[in-house]
């Protein structure tokens, strides 16, 4: 069992954060919080929050921190964070990250590890606009490196493949870009109380998963 719980994943989009959160969350009791899939659900069912993170989304910028913050906020005092929590996506900004602070203060959730997932950008380019998410459970796929068993079929549920609309090459790029001017200045607040930890991930996920929990450990 890993001894580090309470988690934040950061790094660019593309690194595998959320591939490796599927598996942490199938070896150990925690629940992954990702703001993007929250994000997608409003979209989905049509809701008020959704139409307007959609503009934001589709445009590869970052939804307003106000929009975020009391979502996250909400999502963090339920019960069952009590045994952990990943938060992948989140915070992607300084303010973000402050707000956490003051939540982390309020629920009893300080955060034990902050990891961050490195990668070079011609590859994160690359996973990008080849992956492939699966509707139902969220899975990804990749078409290069981690093709389903059959064509546009999810491997885990049988649920159906798609690309999403902002993975496309001109998309990925002003994310990657957004998260070079707001979401790197975190390495240097996240070193700076102690908390980051660092791991290659550009290495196949089982090799990134075995440096992810010797992190943990
Ligand atoms: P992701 O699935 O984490 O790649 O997020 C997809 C998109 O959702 C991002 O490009 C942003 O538009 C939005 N988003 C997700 N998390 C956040 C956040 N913490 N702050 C602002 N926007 C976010």
């Amino acid at each position: 069992m890993i001894r580090k719980r309470n988690l934040v994943f950061l790094g660019p989009p593309g690194a595998g954060k959320g591939t490796l959160s599927e598996i942490l969350i199938n070896d150990e009791k925690l629940v992954h919080i990702s703001t993007g899939d929250i994000f997608r659900a409003e979209i989905r069912n049509g809701t008020a929050l959704g139409s307007e993170a959609k503009a934001y989304m589709d445009a590869g910028k970052l939804v307003p921190d106000r929009l975020v913050v009391d979502m996250v906020a909400a999502r963090l005092a339920k019960e069952d964070c009590a045994c952990g929590f990943i938060l992948d996506g989140f915070p992607r900004t300084v303010v973000q990250a402050e707000m956490l602070n003051e939540i982390a203060g309020k629920t009893g959730r300080g955060l034990d590890c902050v990891v961050l997932f490195d990668a070079p950008r011609d590859l994160l380019i690359q996973r990008l606009t080849a992956r492939l998410t699966c509707r139902n459970c969220k899975a990804n796929f990749n078409k290069l490196f981690s093709k389903p068993r059959k064509e546009g079929v999810c491997d885990h549920c049988g649920g159906e493949l798609y690309q999403r609309s902002d993975d496309s090459l001109e998309t990925a790029q002003n994310r990657l870009k957004v998260y070079e001017e707001q979401t790197a200045p975190l390495i240097d607040f996240y070193t700076g109380n102690g908390l980051l930890a660092r791991i290659d991930s550009s290495l196949p996920k089982d090799r990134a998963y075995a440096a992810l929990l010797a992190v943990l450990s």
